[in-house]
């Protein structure tokens, strides 16, 4: 097989584990349970697992739920479905939450070295003394208070003695720092809110900052792999590890996936959900694992997109269409092919006897190594075909049904177009043919030749379905890049809803999870919503291949 050269991290992990530095890979993932993961995610996720599955060692899932505002267990059970969905395995599930007490005991010892105080300030005064990029800040009156002083404040804010917002515990680094982050960032701040797991034990929680390097540490990570957004918290990062002494985890930068047409951040799918611009976070539109899942994804299709997409440096766009290309290429080794009629009009069979009925038998995938198997499939005198399968005055190089000409039926006989009926508003109802009893497909001995074979579905024995076909999400290509709100930039016709679509009977027993080809229409699965006597399909990618890579 073909040698891929490595990514930048595989580079500096096959240093590590060269040079002796590490004995033993421990990698995270470490999501905050605020809303459901998306395919961003995914792409953190096979970097972070992946890279334990070639190295050895191994990766935790780490919830870093510090902020209880946001976060709810509800988004810790999803976040654990998608990730063992798309196929990894975490050695210990653990939460930033349960290191509140030791988080707590290290911004104790911040202050004792004398490098963190109690700041009255509110965040208004906090930002002007901070000053600006070009202009170094100014230390405030509670800088320099004692150790004792700052111990017994900060003791009073865990106690619950301040209300929000009262007072913040800082780290004491410079205020005159290039780097904004080093003037003195705000490491503890109150909240009387209950949290998630730890009820109303805290009223005091640290910050992102404050606690997720020290988490990292606590858990001998040894490569703390986070997005282009973080390369400024590095400096913090290291510091709060150099001054408490502990374990010196290490941070490393990756491009985050951005891909066309949609938002990635949870903050603004949430609001999607909320005003219910989408049927909810699982919605087959959405970028999010689950939404994936439901639209008909597998997980190897989005394994392989992130494998194809590799880890950048700098930031970049990714065709949605390449997200597809993926899909499509799964599908079509995966997937049974079966007939369904999205747009009906009835063809008659006028010398087949009526009443009579046989059963044909189909191949399932011409792509699979055992083709699928075989399946039946009912035949009868009268049969639904597609209505773009007809035409009344044919174009030229027209190979389909037109009148007088013949046509194969997939798996069936040849017909001969005889005649044709309209309804009351012109359009046509109604196909009279003829057909060829000795050209049964597997065995024509008629010596007909037609260029053209059209889908069916038996009339009588048809299951109807509805069928639902999306499109993207946003009309332009970066709505968070736009003007004004992303949520302007929606396409309202995302979905488009067929009603009474026609498909072959055995399609009743589809599972969720299995993907078909509806012949010469798309990729479909059956959705949830679907009930013993109402089928609903979801069209997952249509066939033609967009993607000019
Ligand atoms: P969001 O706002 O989209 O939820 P986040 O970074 O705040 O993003 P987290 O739950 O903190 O969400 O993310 C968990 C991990 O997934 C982090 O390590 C983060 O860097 C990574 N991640 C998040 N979004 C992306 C993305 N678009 N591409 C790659 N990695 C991402
Ligand atoms: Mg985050
Ligand atoms: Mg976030």
């Amino acid at each position: 097989s073909e040698e891929k050269s490595l990514n930048f991290i595989e580079e500096i992990i096959e240093n590590d584990l060269k040079s002796g530095k590490y004995e033993t890979l421990v990698t995270r993932f470490p999501p905050e349970p605020n809303g459901y993961l998306h395919i961003g995610h995914a792409k953190a996720i096979c970097l972070n697992f992946g890279l334990t599955q070639k190295y050895g060692g191994y990766t935790n899932l780490r919830f870093d739920d510090t902020n209880p505002v946001t976060e709810k267990t509800e988004y810790v059970n999803s976040q654990q479905e998608d990730i063992k969905w798309l196929g990894f395995e975490w050695k210990n599930e653990l939460y930033a939450s349960d290191y509140f007490g030791q988080l707590h005991k290290f911004a104790v010892t911040l202050i004792e070295k004398g490098l963190a105080y109690v700041d009255h300030s509110t965040a208004e005064e906090i930002a002007l003394q901070k000053g600006t990029p070009t202009e170094s800040g100014v230390d405030n009156v509670y800088r320099n208070r004692s150790v004792e002083e700052n111990l017994d404040l900060f003791n009073r804010m865990k106690n619950g003695e301040f209300e929000d917002g009262a007072c913040t515990l800082r780290a004491k680094i410079d205020m005159a720092s290039p780097n904004m982050l080093m003037r003195d960032p705000i490491i503890y701040r109150i909240k009387h809110t209950p949290h998630h797991r730890t009820g109303n034990e805290w009223c005091i929680y640290p910050m992102y900052d404050f606690a997720h390097g020290q988490s990292d540490s606590i858990e001998g990570i040894t490569h703390s792999i986070c997005t282009l957004e973080y390369v400024s918290h590095r400096e913090l990062y290291d510091w709060f590890i150099e001054k408490l002494e502990i374990f010196p985890s290490k941070q490393y930068e990756f491009a985050r996936l951005n891909l066309t047409y949609t938002v990635m951040s949870k903050r603004k799918l949430l609001q999607l959900v909320n005003e219910k611009h989408v049927a909810g976070w699982d919605d087959p539109r959405m970028p999010t694992i689950s939404g994936l899942r439901r639209r008909g994804y597998t997980p190897e299709s989005i394994r392989e997109f992130c494998e194809r997409i590799g880890i950048a440096k700098r930031e970049n766009l990714i065709e949605l269409s390449l997200l597809e290309f993926c899909i499509r290429e799964d599908l079509n080794k995966k997937a049974n092919r079966v007939m369904a009629v999205l747009d009906p009009i009835k063809l008659v069979i006028t010398n087949y006897p009526e009443g009579k009925d046989e059963i044909l038998v189909g191949e399932n995938n011409p792509e699979a190594e055992d083709k699928g198997g075989m399946r039946e499939i009912p035949f009868s005198r009268e049969l639904w075909i597609e209505r773009e399968d007809f035409m009344e005055e044919p174009a030229k190089k027209w190979f389909r049904l037109a009148p007088g000409a013949m046509v194969r039926l997939k798996f069936a006989y040849i017909v001969q177009c005889d005649s044709f009926e309209k309804d009351a508003n012109g359009e046509i109802k109604t196909i009279y043919c003829t057909y060829i009893p000795e050209s049964k497909s597997g065995s024509d001995t008629s010596g007909i030749n037609v260029k053209g074979t059209i889908h069916w579905v038996s009339a009588a024995h048809a299951k109807t379905a509805t069928v639902r076909q999306y499109d993207r999400l946003f009309t332009v290509e970066s709505p968070d890049a736009e003007e004004g709100d992303f949520k302007d930039y929606l396409n309202p016709k995302s979905m488009e809803v067929i009603e009474n679509v026609y498909i072959e009977p055995h399609l009743a027993k589809a599972n969720l999870s299995d993907g078909y080809q509806f012949i010469r229409k798309g990729y479909f699965c059956l959705d949830k919503d679907s009930t013993a006597d109402h089928l609903v399909f979801n069209r997952v990618v249509s066939l033609k291949d967009s993607w000019k890579g």
